[in-house]
């Protein structure tokens, strides 16, 4: 049973990373973004109420975020352990997460800010399973449509300049600020996230030491 946190920049690798994990590892991926994104694609209240905020490369108001994952970390199927992807995105969340459960294992997946444009720009999501793919580090075998169920890929809402800027601002001022707070609670660990998929899923492994 282990209870993982991931962050990083964006397009460093978390989503990627995480699906991989928590197939390997069994356990269920809580990814927040994609959640968010598939409330957009339903249309449903919670959806309407984001979309433009995701669209522009804001953060979603934390006692909204919170109340999803109070809902998710405490359900019985979420007991034998999980991964989050997109949660705790500030200190304030991550305060609401430590109130909740204990985390075990922080993985912080670093890449500098040159390797993070080049993986923005070229990345490509399926809007009905999640799976994430790039037109030139990870193409699918079809190169525009998803691997796992044949749905036509797409370029995120969020992946434009204008939001990208916004979302690295956002994550350096809000989320950085986390490797201080895991790194004091003794559960973080640095990955180096500039490396291949491969390269990087086994360091990841490695460093959890299952
Ligand atoms: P991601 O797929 O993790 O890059 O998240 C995409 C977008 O979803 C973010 O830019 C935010 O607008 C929103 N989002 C996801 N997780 C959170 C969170 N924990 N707190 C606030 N907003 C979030």
């Amino acid at each position: 049973m282990i209870k993982i946190v991931m962050f990083g920049p964006q397009g460093a690798g978390k989503g990627t990373q995480a699906d991989r994990l928590s197939r390997r590892l069994n356990i269920p991926h809580i990814p927040t973004g994609q959640m968010l994104r598939e409330e957009i694609a339903a249309d449903t209240k919670l959806g309407q109420k984001v979309s433009e905020i995701m669209k522009r490369g804001e953060l979603v108001a934390d006692w909204q975020m919170n109340e999803i994952i109070r809902d998710r970390v405490n359900a019985p199927e979420y007991q034998n352990g999980f991964i989050l992807d997109g949660y705790p995105r500030n200190v304030d969340q991550a305060e609401f997460l430590d109130y909740q459960i204990a985390v075990d294992k922080v993985l912080f997946l670093n890449l500098p800010k040159t390797e993070v444009m080049k993986r923005l720009s070229g990345r490509l999501t399926c809007p009905k399973c999640g799976a994430i793919f790039h037109k030139v580090f990870n193409p699918s075998i079809a190169g525009d449509k998803c691997d796992r169920c044949q749905t036509v890929l797409q370029v995120r809402a969020d992946d434009t300049p204008e939001a990208i800027a916004k979302r690295l601002e956002q994550y350096e001022e809000e989320t950085e600020p986390l490797h201080e707070y895991y790194l004091k609670k003794g559960v973080l660990i640095e990955i180096d996230a500039a490396p291949n998929i491969e390269q990087v899923g086994l360091s990841i492994w490695e460093a959890l030491g299952l």
